[in-house]
């Protein structure tokens, strides 16, 4: 059986809004064809995103009866601190609600003018917290990684090269710190591996340089290695997750993803005085250090979800269900990026709409077709998300890929909802010859994704593009 049986029986259920497709058409043109814009209620399948959309399991929901909500020491701040330090290893723990807020406070303490942050590749928010601050996020991925077929079992790591000759080009006094995201959610998901983090820190060790980690996904990360790397397949998870973190300063957080809660987040780090800086923001803008921005139940749901991320039967089955999406769409020829990353397929739309020119937002047309022909909602990464003007020449300029992705929610969907989405794309990529392009009607300055309204071309405009 090429897809083990999912770990957990179904106690709770929520019914699945079923529409029609005259529903879905009109929903769509009432959106603007833009699928930020339609109600949950009217979607099927929702692959929109995996962050705070894990379903909790029956031990965290009974965490949250025991929930103390005391303003100050709450016993569940004190099971979450415990939890997080015997899973990273950081003596300080300092909880958010959610993780940008962890990267703001340490940007905005760490960073200044003028610095530059590498990473493999930064995560929107963790680019523009460091721009907000007047720093430089740069992107110091292999070439694999920006290679939509390159097929490498590591294709989050660190280039080294490319890391030494940013810190070289910039001097080491602009760099105050250097991030490692796993996995590396950008580039599709992919994985960083033991060795490469151990060269990394190597690497920066010479600079002295911290290094911290963007976690969100380590538990993914985690099994990666354990299946792929020499050496590690007979490794404890938790033993793999604690070598990690014991090359790293510290990290960052969103326990919304590998923390399996529907919020939460949180900032680790070894450093005493940098703690107490962050802290005193913290109770600025968050709260109390012993909540953060959450209340004690949260804590003690993230506490449980920690420790149930790490089993590896969930592991085996969560990165399986995902590649056993990935498969169907591969085996009938839907054009999607390989290999499949930890928590998405990507299908690339390109290739699936060649006749459609990037102008037109093939991805985003693409996306709104799912959704009407099943009820999918995705998320398109390309030329509406990415795409800009030139500040200089005014030309349009275009991402070199042009996505869209399937992100699955932890714990949610079974094997038959992942069968109905691959023979909804299938049946989609059966037509693929008479889907059109978009137009923009609306946008906003920044990040116009969200906002953006857009209309179908119609087949003569289609012509003279
Ligand atoms: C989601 C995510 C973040 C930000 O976390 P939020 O909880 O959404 O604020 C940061 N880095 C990566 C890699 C992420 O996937």
């Amino acid at each position: 059986m090429d897809y083990p049986m999912e770990p957990f029986k179904i106690k709770v259920v929520e019914a699945i809004p079923r529409t029609t497709r005259e529903e879905r058409r009109a929903a769509i043109e009432k959106s603007g064809y833009n699928l930020f814009n339609i109600p949950a209620e009217k979607v099927t399948i929702d692959l929109l995103t995996d962050s705070g959309t894990s379903a909790m399991s029956d031990n965290q929901w009974a965490g949250l009866m025991v929930g103390d909500e005391s303003y100050a020491g709450s016993r569940n701040y004190y099971r979450f601190e415990e939890t997080v330090r015997e899973i990273f290893g950081y003596p300080h723990v300092i909880p958010a609600h959610q993780g940008r807020v962890a990267e703001n406070l340490l940007f905005s303490t760490m960073v200044k003018e003028g610095d530059s942050v590498p990473n493999n590749i930064h995560f929107d928010t963790t680019r523009a917290n460091i721009e907000h601050n007047r720093g430089r996020a740069v992107d110091c991925v292999i070439d694999e990684g920006l290679d939509p077929r390159a097929d490498h079992p590591f294709k989050g790591n660190m280039d080294l090269g490319k890391l030494e000759r940013t810190i070289r080009e910039v001097g080491r006094e602009r760099v105050p710190l250097c991030l490692l995201t796993i996995t590396n959610n950008s580039g599709g998901g992919q994985p960083v591996s033991l060795e490469n983090i151990r060269a990394t820190r190597a690497l920066l060790d010479r600079y002295g340089i911290p290094l911290y980690f963007d976690a969100c996904r380590f538990a993914e990360n985690c099994y990666f290695i354990k299946k792929r790397e020499p050496g590690c397949a007979d490794r404890d998870l938790h033993s793999i997750a604690r070598e990690i973190f014991s090359y790293g300063d510290g990290c960052t957080m969103s326990a919304k993803k590998d923390g399996l809660v529907n919020i939460g987040g949180f900032l680790c780090t070894k450093d005493p005085a940098l703690a107490e800086k962050i802290t005193n923001l913290l109770i600025l803008v968050e709260g109390f250090p012993t909540y953060g921005g959450l209340a004690g139940r949260d804590l003690e749901a993230i506490a449980r979800g920690l420790r149930e991320v790490l089993h590896e039967d969930y592991l085996e089955y969560r990165i399986a269900q995902v590649r056993f999406l990935g498969d169907l769409l591969d085996r009938e020829g839907v054009p999607i990026l390989k290999p499949v990353g930890g928590h998405a397929v990507y299908l690339d739309a390109r290739a699936f709409l060649p006749r459609v020119p990037q102008s037109r937002f093939p991805a985003q047309a693409l996306a709104c077709e799912l959704y009407v022909e099943g009820g999918i909602r995705t998320v398109e990464i390309g030329s509406l998300m990415f795409g800009h003007k030139d500040p200089k020449t005014g030309k349009d300029v275009y991402p070199e890929l042009e996505m869209v992705r399937l992100a699955i929610p932890r714990r949610v969907y079974t094997t038959a909802h992942m069968e109905y989405t691959a023979e909804t794309i299938r049946s989609v990529f059966r037509r693929r010859d008479t889907i059109r392009g978009l137009d923009l009607v609306h946008e906003a300055p920044v990040l116009r994704h969200f906002t953006a309204r857009l209309r179908p071309v119609s087949a003569g405009e289609e012509k003279r593009s």
